[in-house]
């Protein structure tokens, strides 16, 4: 066990081992070899990592001004830039995501905290006219408090930061809990805080196996807000335990995202697109495109076109930049996808490619699965798989596309794929999902919200709105005229 990387909690601004000094393995989905060593934190800790940042909140942090937080979230930026690499092979480490797609990540991850530096010395309150005369009234934006953030495995970063960067430029302080299964890269980010000289306890982690440790977090009455990216029935624990405390949430979960095709589309550039939508990031992105609605007529070219493509995808070794498709993260989400993959069967679909594990290279390989045969009400349809699999099936006009396209309880995305330029519009202001790519698929960006509708979650991350939900509105009535006035009406 020498040679393994070992990852302490971060609570006010330093390393330390949790409290019952309890540790957990975290393993390399590729190899399937242990490679690092967690603190695991308990409830106790929890509480610890709160104080912290309810102290910093109390202290330092909370007498920044919005110029000083936006210096250091500058900062921050760069240092994240300059840490790409190391952040990478962390998660790479970590969940078995590719190390092509989490360099690009991490070398662009700055630009969230550079964009929330840009508006954290705008955070503006408003002066307001009033009907008495006698008063002068203004708002104040204030920070909304302690900000608990729990985060998934799948680009545990990425989704960190959109609600990290929003919430330390409205001066928030937060305490994170990164997944158990990808926990190591968030530890090393907070480190970088300290770096980049953030007074302590401002970001604080709290790494743990069991399931209690996010859920004293999100019920905990230290805490203000609750911002959380999972799985939907995760999300609903979530809110029922911020509820105790009246907090507000932000939920990112899951999503069945459609990818409608009309026959007039460019078939190459559309298939290109689905197999970005569905098999990148082995298909665990929330925002994976895994309903294929396409017309009629040009079904079984496009079918045929994906499932060539499939057929070329390049499974291996997550480090390695010649492939295209890493293992699955963790052994549940494999079984899960294998279970997926035999409901779907049984129910009838046929497989146009993949459909099965591929035992090959060891590891948690799933073939990139292409199923057809399916219909609005299979399982395979209705359900996130959260893995490599497509679900194809045909629509013969464009109300009927717009009716399959909503025919579920999420709305996280989805995508048109036409060259009418008319009906591309019209499409997308009907398809009910909180993200539309015109022919595109998987583009984000800090300046542009992303979020769900459904139940793919409350609220929305990035663009100027983010800043919102992470303060408080105030107003303040100023007397003017130094006189008092009848005790016993009302304004
Ligand atoms: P998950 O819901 O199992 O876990 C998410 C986090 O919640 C983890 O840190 C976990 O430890 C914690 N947690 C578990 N039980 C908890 C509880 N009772 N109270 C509080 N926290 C608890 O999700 P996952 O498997 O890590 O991630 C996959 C899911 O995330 C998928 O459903 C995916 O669609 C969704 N997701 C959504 C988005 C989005 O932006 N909408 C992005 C990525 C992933």
């Amino acid at each position: 066990m020498a040679d393994l990387e070992r990852f302490k909690l971060v609570i006010g601004g330093k390393p330390v081992d949790a409290l019952s000094g309890a540790t957990f393995e975290s393993q390399n989905p590729y190899t399937g070899e242990t490679w690092a060593v967690l603190a695991d934190g308990s409830p106790e800790d929890v509480d610890a990592a709160v104080a912290a940042a309810r102290a910093a909140l109390d202290g330092e942090w909370g007498q920044t001004t919005g110029f000083v937080r936006a210096q250091l979230l500058r900062r921050v930026g760069d240092l994240i830039g300059e840490n790409a690499e190391r952040l990478a092979r962390l998660e790479v480490n970590d969940s078995g995501k590719l190390y092509r797609e989490m360099i690009g990540q991490m070398n662009g991850l700055g630009s969230w905290f550079h964009y929330y530096a840009g508006l954290a010395d705008k955070i503006e309150g408003r002066q307001i006219p009033s009907p008495n005369p006698n008063y002068l009234v203004y708002t104040r934006k204030e920070p909304i408090g302690v900000v608990a953030a729990i985060t998934p495995w799948n680009s545990p970063l990425l989704l960190l930061t959109w609600k990290l960067a929003p919430a330390l430029a409205a001066g928030c302080t937060m305490v994170v809990k990164p997944s158990e299964h990808a926990p190591a890269s968030t530890v090393v980010l907070a480190e970088l805080f300290d770096e980049a000289g953030f007074p302590p306890g401002v970001v604080n982690v709290v790494t743990g196996k069991a399931p209690q440790v996010g859920a004293a977090l999100a019920g905990h009455p230290g805490v203000n807000k609750v911002a959380f990216t999972g799985a939907t029935a995760t999300g609903r624990h979530v809110a029922h335990a911020a509820a105790e405390n009246l907090n507000p949430v932000v939920l990112e979960l899951g999503g069945k995202s459609p990818q409608i095709v009309f026959p007039d589309a460019d078939l190459a550039a559309a298939a290109n697109g689905v197999i970005s939508g569905v098999f990148a990031a082995t298909g665990q992105t929330c925002m994976a495109g895994s309903r294929l609605i396409v017309h009629e007529s040009v079904h079984d070219e496009l079918v045929r076109l994906i499932a060539e493509r499939a057929a070329t995808i390049k499974l291996g070794d997550p480090m390695d930049t010649a492939t295209e498709m890493g293992p699955v993260a963790n052994a549940p989400q494999y079984a899960k996808v294998l279970h997926y993959l035999q409901t779907a069967q049984d129910e009838g679909a046929r497989v146009a490619y993949g459909g099965a594990a591929d035992d090959s290279l060891g590891g948690l390989f799933v073939k990139p699965t292409v199923l057809t045969g399916v219909g609005p009400e299979s399982t395979i349809v209705r359900e996130e798989v959260f893995g490599p699999v497509l679900s194809a099936y045909t629509f013969s006009d464009e109300d009927e596309a717009v009716k399959l396209a909503n025919d579920t309880p999420f709305g996280l995305a989805g995508a048109v794929w036409t060259k009418d330029v008319h009906r591309a519009h019209r499409v997308a202001a009907k398809v009910r999902a909180g993200t539309i790519w015109i022919n595109a698929y998987r583009v984000v960006a800090p300046s542009v919200p992303f979020g769900g509708y459904g139940l793919s979650g409350i609220g929305r991350e990035n663009g100027v709105e983010a800043i919102e939900a992470y303060t408080e509105n105030k107003s303040v009535w100023v007397e003017l005229t130094g006189g008092t006035r009848d005790p016993f009406t009302l304004g």
